[in-house]
């Protein structure tokens, strides 16, 4: 049997490729024009060589003194030294949140905490350049997403919620809005600096301190923000950033003095964490993995939904938990669909992050390539067809080809399980009643899509998914107004709008006496 690379991994399999189509007036495979480099500028960026914990304001080291490397994943260079919080470490972050809520935020007027938010939102701005390209350093995704939606979504998260901080009473009326306290805050890597906004704007618009701890391998865009949160003049401890492994997550979420927990990541750890904090009165939102439907119907405008399946499932490399990793398209347009796709696919560039014309970026981490590779075998194992384009990978870095799959089965593991890299399974239906039926057949309900001309059919399409969020002719838009979170394994409670206001909230009548 053939091999193949697949992502610097070896299968078994050679994937069908795709040559430009003649009507680009040239032969070469895949992209038939070449782009010079247009490499994004890191003179504006000092990475320090190593960050302390950021606890009181003041970056400290970890007791025992102890850090960790990490590494740009489109290069695998050294970037930082970051501190390993201990335990105590963890007591002293949560020592430093409680005395700051206690004695100084909490008491403020919410129309003073809605001018620190809007100076975050401000210096994020003006510093816009030097998070965007931190952030695609330290996590691989592409310069144009970083500097078009995640640091410009995350400065709207702060001011978004800014204007909430002195109306809690207008928000939610007839109640008395009390914030819960201390919030222990989780992130993933694959938006650092988005989470790290849908967690803390809203966090500090209610009037709790937070401790935000964020994934491993993508810390810098934190400990930039903690520069934002000097610079804003915040009262030391309102914002504190801790990193280490996983169980460091765990001891601050499992410590006593802490009143609310945010956690987005896996369903795994999700569900460890839910079971942690049962019994206690802490309040809980979880934002977990995905396995989204993106259903297109045969009067689709068949070229608007292909850039919507594109940017569903490549978007971030597919590293996305509402990513639209299951497509479900109409049989009598299969075939077109089908053409017009892997002809886009092949013009996707896949490289340098830092490059301004570069669509696909480097997947995260070494493992999170390995769990990719190793799920796209699962695929051709169990007898689905493989097409990737035929572009050429950097020597080094942890790069995969944006993938797409035909021929899959709703029982196939790539059906089933979330990826999260840019993997697309593609099925078939034939009846609105079929789609529905196949799309909510998964264990996670975080997002769906549905790409149609009737208006009708969306509201019947829209009502019939178990998913938190449906876009109709659109996919992967976000806005700090609208609420987001899942059904089902995808984990519980809302983000954004004033839903995720609420999550920061005690709204009981009695000050939580009776909850
Ligand atoms: P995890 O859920 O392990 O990581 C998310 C965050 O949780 C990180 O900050 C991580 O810290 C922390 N964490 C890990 N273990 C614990 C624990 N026991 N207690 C408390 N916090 C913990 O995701 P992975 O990075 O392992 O990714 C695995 C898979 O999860 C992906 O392939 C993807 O399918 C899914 N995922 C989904 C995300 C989503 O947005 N829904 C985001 C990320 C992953 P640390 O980095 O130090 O381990």
């Amino acid at each position: 049997m053939p091999r193949a690379i697949i992502g610097r991994v070896t299968v078994t399999k050679k994937p069908e490729t795709l040559p430009a189509p003649a009507s680009w007036g040239m032969t070469a495979r895949g992209i038939p024009w070449e782009y010079a480099a247009a490499p994004e500028s890191t003179d504006h960026v000092a990475i320090r060589p190593e960050y302390g914990l950021f606890i009181g304001n003041e970056f400290r080291p970890s007791r025992p003194r102890d850090t960790f490397d990490v590494i740009n994943p489109a290069t695998e260079e050294h970037l930082a030294r970051v501190a390993r919080a201990s335990k105590a470490d963890v007591n002293r972050a949560v020592v430093a949140a409680r005395a700051a809520h206690d004695t100084v935020w909490s008491r403020l007027p919410g129309s003073e905490r809605a001018k620190y938010l809007y100076r975050i939102a401000r210096i994020m701005q003006e510093r816009s350049r030097e998070f965007a390209v931190v952030e695609t350093m330290n996590s691989g995704k592409p310069i144009k997403e970083s500097r078009d939606v995640d640091v410009p979504l995350a400065a709207a998260h702060f001011f978004y919620y800014a204007g909430w901080a002195d109306k809690l009473e207008y928000a939610f009326p007839g109640r008395t809005p009390r914030s819960l306290g201390v919030a222990a805050q989780i992130i993933p890597w694959n938006f650092p600096l988005l989470m790290l906004a849908w967690k803390i704007a809203p966090a500090l618009a209610a009037g709790n301190t937070v401790i935000l701890k964020p994934a491993s391998t993508t810390p810098l865009t934190a400990y930039l923000f903690a520069d934002v949160v000097r610079q804003a003049d915040l009262p030391p401890g309102v914002v504190n950033i801790i990193t280490g492994p996983g169980e460091i997550g765990m001891e601050l979420v499992r410590h006593p003095d802490v009143n609310k927990v945010a956690f987005t990541g896996s369903t795994a750890v999700g569900k460890m964490l839910a079971r942690a904090v049962a019994g206690s009165r802490k309040k809980v939102t979880l934002e977990l993995g995905g396995k989204a439907a993106n259903i297109v119907f045969d009067d689709a405008p068949l070229d608007q939904a292909i850039e919507g399946i594109i940017n569903g499932i490549y978007f971030n490399q597919g590293e996305v938990c509402c990513a639209g990793s299951r497509l479900f398209v109409q049989e009598s347009i299969y075939e077109p669909l089908l053409d017009k796709l892997k002809a886009r696919l092949s013009t996707l560039r896949v490289g340098d992050p830092l490059d301004k014309n570069t669509d696909v970026g480097a997947i995260n981490s070494a493992g999170q390539l390995a769990k990719i590779a190793e799920l796209v075998q699962s695929g051709i194992d169990e007898g689905a067809e493989i097409f990737q384009p035929d572009c050429v990978l950097p020597d080094r870095g942890f790069f995969f080809r944006p993938t797409l799959f035909t021929g899959v089965s709703q029982s196939h593991r790539i059906a089933q399980e979330e990826i999260f890299g840019p993997v697309l399974s593609v099925l078939t239906f034939r009846t609105p009643e079929e789609a529905i039926e196949k799309a909510n057949n998964t264990p996670y309900g975080l997002s769906a899509g549905v790409w149609t001309e009737k208006g009708s059919r969306i509201f019947k399409m829209v009502a019939a998914m178990k998913a938190g969020v449906v876009w109709a002719n659109t996919f992967n838009r976000f806005d700090p107004t609208s609420p987001f979170g899942g059904y089902k394994e995808s984990g519980y409670g809302r983000e954004g709008g004033i839903h995720g206001l609420g999550a920061y909230l005690d709204l009981s009548a009695d000050g939580g006496n009776g909850r």
